[in-house]
């Protein structure tokens, strides 16, 4: 069958997706939550059709500027891809703007070729198709390094990079069998794979800064729901979440323990030394309580100056001793912030449970706190159905 297309009509028509594609993607990241990099993709969109666009005037237009801006605009697009990763992965430096000068060198000597030779296209497609395999395969190293399970945007990216590649490099190897016949408008195989590729690898990468913006949104959103930015500890509603889902059951054989760490008169750390060494001294005591749980045990904080810590497969007595140590480590921690010395106590109330409720635990570790502060504070009280009795409600531990 003999398969007739026009190679000037698909060229055309890749022009019009990729605007089509740039401006709804550059109408999502005018958002105060927009992804780093993700300028840098929609410039990169708006470039490399723009650069199909001057490919596509040369008939319009003469032939040195169709072929340096052409050129030039593509592989721009596919430096600023580059650049884009490395700004999302935190590792741009200035340094990294140089690549932009590449396309620049390689448009002057695509401009030079063709005035000193206009007919010799397979050299000057070469060059512009090595420089691009170059480029591409940069930013796939960029685009898999450090990926996380979840980033499939990053995966796809790499995967519609590889695309773009292949038919870039069919195009290098085979331009030389068309000789004489390889005007970029002949109706042949090989203008059919540019043509196809571009509109392709428009959409594949258009696609991709969709997913990779909304996953990173994603990620951060589970972040802040999550983890306590100041000390970055789970926070309460982890903590809810993990009891939820049974990972505090399903991690504990027997039993599991809560403790609750409240700071004594944390309320005159403020006062006494203002508010950013009151958090000093937060992280400070949330660095102490994460060196001293093993792996499966949750440490959260679960309020402004109270932590609670869950320890699997922890009996009372064993609850009772890691209780103790941590107090005693605070006691005697010199906390030195601005160069003051600053020393604080806890008290710690705890309470063990087989159950799968955390909340009974909670409160019973709670009433435990409430004696420890009655007490005279910097001690370690424990809740059992004799001492807490009668407080902060009922309390319906099963031992
Ligand atoms: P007690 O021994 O009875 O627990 O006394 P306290 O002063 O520790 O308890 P109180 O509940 O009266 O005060 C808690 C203080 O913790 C008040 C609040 O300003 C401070 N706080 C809560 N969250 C933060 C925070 O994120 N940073 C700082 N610096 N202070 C905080
Ligand atoms: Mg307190
Ligand atoms: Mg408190």
């Amino acid at each position: 069958m003999h398969i007739v297309f026009d190679a000037q009509t698909m060229l055309f028509m890749d022009v019009v997706l990729g605007f089509c594609l740039s401006i709804a993607l550059s109408f999502s990241i005018h958002d105060r939550f927009v992804c780093p990099g993700a300028k840098a993709w929609v410039t990169a969109l708006f470039s490399s059709t723009a650069g199909l666009l001057f490919l596509w005037l040369r008939l319009f237009v003469p032939l040195w500027i169709s072929v340096a801006f052409g050129n030039g605009l593509i592989l721009i697009a596919h430096a600023l891809l580059w650049l884009g990763f490395r700004q999302y992965t935190n590792r741009h430096t200035p340094k990294d703007n140089l690549v932009l000068l590449t396309p620049v060198v390689v448009s002057m000597v695509l401009l030079w070729l063709t005035n000193i030779d206009p007919n010799n296209i397979t050299l000057r497609s070469n060059i512009a198709a090595y420089t691009l395999i170059c480029l591409i395969i940069m930013t796939i190293f960029e685009a898999l390094k450090n990926r996380k399970v979840i980033e499939t945007g990053r995966l796809l990216c790499a995967i519609s990079l590889s695309f773009t590649i292949a038919c870039t490099l069919f195009r290098a190897l085979t331009i030389q069998k068309f000789a004489g016949n390889v005007s970029l408008f002949e109706n042949n195989l090989n203008s059919l794979i540019l043509m196809v590729s571009s509109g392709i690898s428009l959409v594949g990468t258009g696609i991709s800064v969709m997913l990779i913006s909304s996953q990173w949104l994603q990620q951060r959103l589970y972040m802040h729901a999550t983890y306590d930015a100041l000390t970055g500890l789970y926070n309460r509603y982890a903590l809810t979440e993990l009891s939820e889902t049974g990972s505090i059951t399903k991690n504990a054989s027997s039993r599991w323990s809560i403790a609750i760490i409240d700071i004594d008169h944390f309320k005159r750390v403020n006062d006494q030394y203002g508010h950013p060494a009151g958090d000093d001294v937060l992280r400070e005591i949330a660095s102490i309580l994460k060196a001293h749980v093993r792996h499966r045990d949750i440490v959260t904080r679960y309020g402004g100056e109270e932590f609670v810590v869950v320890l699997i497969d922890c009996d009372l007595q064993q609850t009772r001793n890691w209780a103790e140590r941590i107090r005693a480590q605070i006691e005697s921690r010199e906390i030195r912030i601005q160069g003051h010395s600053i020393h604080v106590t806890v008290s710690i109330g705890i309470a063990t449970s087989s159950d799968s409720e955390l909340d009974p635990a909670i409160n019973a570790a709670d009433s435990a706190l409430y004696l420890a502060k009655r007490s005279g504070r910097n001690q370690v009280h424990v809740c059992t159905e004799e001492s807490c009795v009668g407080m902060n409600g009922s309390i319906s531990l099963k031992n």
